[in-house]
């Protein structure tokens, strides 16, 4: 008997000393895992950095040219205009379409900040609506509801990584002559399919797009950078000329422009990037599909829903909470060292720089909806099943236990 408790004493034993040694193994989880992505290909972008710095080319460089080339033939699109960051694409991409102070454009509720604060700073103003509750994404009937003779643009999200309704948003801007300017900072390499079966990736449907490549983003650099897509050649060579501050030839300047540029180091990196942006979306994919499978009959969770006229690149993983403190899960998840996220817990019409006595609580009830009862996963190009059977076996404790 003795002999037996002792034998069964050191199993014990020797388990925990196995759960530790995993503990101890796995990598630690992150939102987003941008170490382990660039020791994959780290030899390839140091190499690519380390020949921008050989050729002191910094600033338009011809990596700056050929990432624009490459990014070109991968979306099927006229013009890349590579600049300094998402927000920037967005605010140069208004300027060339000539919005003049008191013009309304009409974008979502339910996005990050930047979407409405460039609407703002150049003195247009920015029309709120609602968005779809499974989608995420713009609401086209709210949109149509919306248009006033003022209205000179819409800017859908495509958010978390899968496109608005473009087929609808479309027909709403040809009806009323109205210019869409796509922000597709976390859609990058997203398809859309039309109706009539035709495909477009996100940020090259409407008049313009715009890009983002911070760090975190499907395709990000190792730092701060941007782009604006369009097929009008017209619009390209003005903002190729917006972003050099206004000129076309060295000295002259037609129009007012700004400063913002890619960094030939940036462009480097997102060279050698872009060429894995499939794989990576790939990996993002199934990871997406570990965590569906688990939480798909969950009645307090629900999963995000794919929209049939577009693919998924999943920036972001995001469940709706149902009848679960999130405040709770979230501080249970960062026990066990998950961080979760909640995007965006403000929803724009509630940020106090904004705060605009057109709107007030209950007019997006979707979005306000959305705001109390998102949250997102860890989610990213490194993820692998010990970190996923991870992250989901916490998950279901929490809510097993509440
Ligand atoms: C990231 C992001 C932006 C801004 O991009 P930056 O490069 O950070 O300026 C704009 N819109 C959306 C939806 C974003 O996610």
């Amino acid at each position: 008997m003795l002999l037996y408790q002792i034998y069964v004493g050191l199993h014990k034993f020797e388990n925990a000393v196995v759960e530790v040694k995993n503990a101890v193994k796995m990598r630690k989880i992150q939102m987003v895992d941008l170490g382990s992505q660039y020791e994959k290909i780290k030899d390839e972008i140091n190499a690519s950095v380390q020949n921008v710095i050989d050729s002191t080319a910094f600033i338009n460089g011809t990596e700056v040219k050929l990432f624009q080339e490459a990014l070109e033939k991968y979306l099927d699109v006229k013009n890349v205009i590579p600049c300094a960051n998402g927000t920037d694409a967005l605010q140069v991409s208004m300027m060339a379409l000539d919005l003049k102070p008191g013009d309304e454009v009409i974008t979502t509720s339910f996005t990050f900040i930047a979407t409405a604060e460039v609407i703002a700073l150049l003195k247009l103003t920015p029309v709120l609506v609602d968005v779809e509750p499974d989608t995420f994404n713009i609401d086209p009937k709210a949109i149509e509801k919306a248009i006033t003779p003022k209205t000179k643009a819409i800017v859908p999200v495509h958010l978390f990584g899968q496109c608005a309704d473009m087929d609808a948003i479309n027909e709403i801007a040809e009806k009323h002559n109205l210019y869409i300017i796509e922000d597709a900072c976390q859609a990058i390499g997203a398809e859309y399919i039309f109706k009539n079966g035709t495909k477009k990736k996100a940020g090259t449907i409407g008049n313009l797009g715009c890009v983002s490549f911070f760090p975190s983003k499907n395709l990000g650099c190792y730092g701060d950078g941007g782009a604006v897509f369009t097929n009008d050649d017209e619009l390209a060579k003005k903002l190729r000329s917006i972003v050099n501050h206004g000129m076309t030839v060295r000295y002259y300047h037609d129009v007012v422009g700004v400063n913002s540029r890619l960094d030939s180091i940036q462009a480097a990196v997102l060279r050698v990037k872009l060429k894995y942006l499939d794989d990576y979306a790939k990996a993002r994919i199934a990871a997406a599909n570990y965590y569906d499978k688990t939480f798909a009959n969950n009645p307090k969770l629900k999963i995000p829903v794919r929209f049939k006229n577009s693919t998924h690149v999943f920036h972001q993983y995001t469940l709706i909470t149902k009848d679960i403190d999130r405040a709770k899960l979230q501080e249970y998840l960062q026990s066990k060292e998950i961080p979760a996220m909640i995007y965006y817990p403000v929803p724009l019409h509630f940020q106090k720089a904004y705060n605009d006595p057109r709107y007030k609580k209950g007019d997006f009830p979707v979005t306000e909806e959305l705001s109390k009862r998102v949250i997102s996963l860890p989610m990213h190009t490194e993820l692998d099943n010990e970190q996923l059977e991870y992250i989901t076996n916490n998950v279901l404790d929490f809510i097993n236990k509440n």
